[in-house]
C-alpha cells in the first residue's frame, strides 16, 4: 500500500475531547515517526487513555485531525483501523477460552483464515515466551502472561501501529523488566508504537521520544537523554522540615561550593543523577 510509505506512522493535531464539564483533551498535537517508540507520559487523569481510545476509533474528539501514514483517519476509518493493534488497560480476554481459542477469534474477526492464524499465533507466541500455554484456559495464566498474550493478540492482524495502554501496570518489578524486553522486540521487528505510562522509567528505558501530558495538554516532547541533560546531570536533593527541594548541576564540580555551603549550614543531602522525574516535576513547576 503505497501510503505506508509515508514517514509519520502518525499525526494528531489539535485534539480536543470533554466529558460534560471536564475539558479531558485541551488541544492535543503529537507525531510518532514510523518505527519510533512514543511514550505518552502523565499522572492519573492527565488524558492518556482517551487519547489513544480517539486514535483507536472508540472514542470521537469534539474536534481535531488525525493522519495515519499521511492520511486523514476519519475518512477512511475502517481501512485505518485493520492497521492498528489496541492493546486496552483493561484485560479483556476470554477466561474461560485457551490462549489459542482467544487468538482464532480475534484472527476470524480481522478475515484471517485459520492457517494464517496459527502461523502468526506460534510466531509471536515463541516471541512471548507463552509457546507452551497454548492449550491452557486464559484463567490459568499469570497476571504477566495475560498481558502478553493481550499484546500477542493486538499484533496478531500485523498491525503497523501499536498503541499499548499502560501495559505493565500492576506487574511485579523483574515482570515488568521482561515485559519491557518484549516490547522492545516488537519495535525492533518494525512497528511503530505508542505507549501510554505513568512510570517514568518505564518511559525512559523504552521510549525513542517521550510526550509529557498533564490536564489535557502535552507540556513538552523530546528524547528523554535530551530532555535530562537540558536540567542538568547531578541533582542534590536538600531536606528541610520533612520537605525536599532539589537543585541541579551540569557537573560535579560546579555542585562542590553548593554542598560546602549546605553543609556548613546543617542541612542532610543526597546527590544523585537527574531522571525523567525531574523533568516532569520541573514542567509542572513551570505551567
Ligand atoms: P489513568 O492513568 O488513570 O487511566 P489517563 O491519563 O488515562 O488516566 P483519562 O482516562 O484519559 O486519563 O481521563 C482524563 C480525564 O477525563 C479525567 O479527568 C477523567 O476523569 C475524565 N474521563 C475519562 N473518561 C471519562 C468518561 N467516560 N466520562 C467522564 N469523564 C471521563
Amino acid at each position: 500500500m503505497t501510503f505506508l510509505s509515508q514517514a509519520l506512522a502518525l499525526q494528531i493535531k489539535n485534539l480536543h475531547k470533554s466529558y460534560r464539564s471536564i475539558h479531558a483533551l485541551r488541544g492535543i498535537n503529537l507525531e510518532i515517526k514510523r518505527g519510533e517508540l512514543l511514550a505518552l507520559l502523565g499522572p492519573n487523569g492527565a488524558g492518556k487513555t482517551t487519547t489513544i481510545r480517539i486514535i483507536s476509533g472508540l472514542t470521537d474528539p469534539d474536534a481535531g485531525e488525525i493522519f495515519f501514514f499521511g492520511h486523514n483517519f476519519k475518512e477512511k476509518k475502517g481501512k485505518f483501523k485493520r492497521l492498528l493493534g489496541l492493546v486496552p488497560q483493561q484485560i479483556n480476554l476470554d477466561l474461560e477460552l485457551t490462549v489459542m481459542e482467544n487468538l482464532i477469534i480475534h484472527g476470524l474477526l480481522f478475515d484471517m483464515n485459520y492457517q494464517e492464524i496459527k502461523a502468526k499465533a506460534e510466531e509471536l507466541l515463541h516471541l512471548a515466551e507463552l509457546s507452551d500455554r497454548k492449550k491452557a484456559k486464559v484463567k490459568e495464566l499469570s497476571g504477566g502472561m495475560r498481558r502478553r498474550l493481550l499484546i500477542v493478540r493486538a499484533l496478531l492482524h500485523s498491525p503497523k501501529l501499536l498503541l499499548l495502554d499502560e501495559p505493565t501496570v500492576g506487574l511485579d518489578p523483574h515482570i515488568r523488566r521482561k515485559m519491557w524486553h518484549f516490547i522492545k522486540q516488537i519495535q525492533e521487528k518494525g512497528t511503530s508504537i505508542l505507549l501510554t505510562t505513568h512510570y517514568m522509567e518505564e518511559a525512559e528505558y523504552l521510549a525513542n521520544r517521550v510526550a509529557f501530558i498533564f490536564n489535557g495538554k502535552i507540556l513538552k516532547v523530546g528524547e528523554p537523554s535530551t530532555l535530562v541533560k537540558q536540567i542538568g546531570e547531578y541533582a542534590l536533593d536538600v531536606y528541610q522540615n520533612e520537605k525536599v527541594k532539589s537543585f541541579y548541576f551540569q557537573n560535579r564540580q560546579s555542585m562542590e561550593e553548593k554542598i560546602l555551603e549546605l553543609t556548613k549550614a546543617g542541612f542532610s543531602l543526597a546527590v544523585r543523577r537527574v531522571t525523567l522525574e525531574d523533568v516532569f516535576l520541573k514542567l509542572l513547576e513551570e505551567n
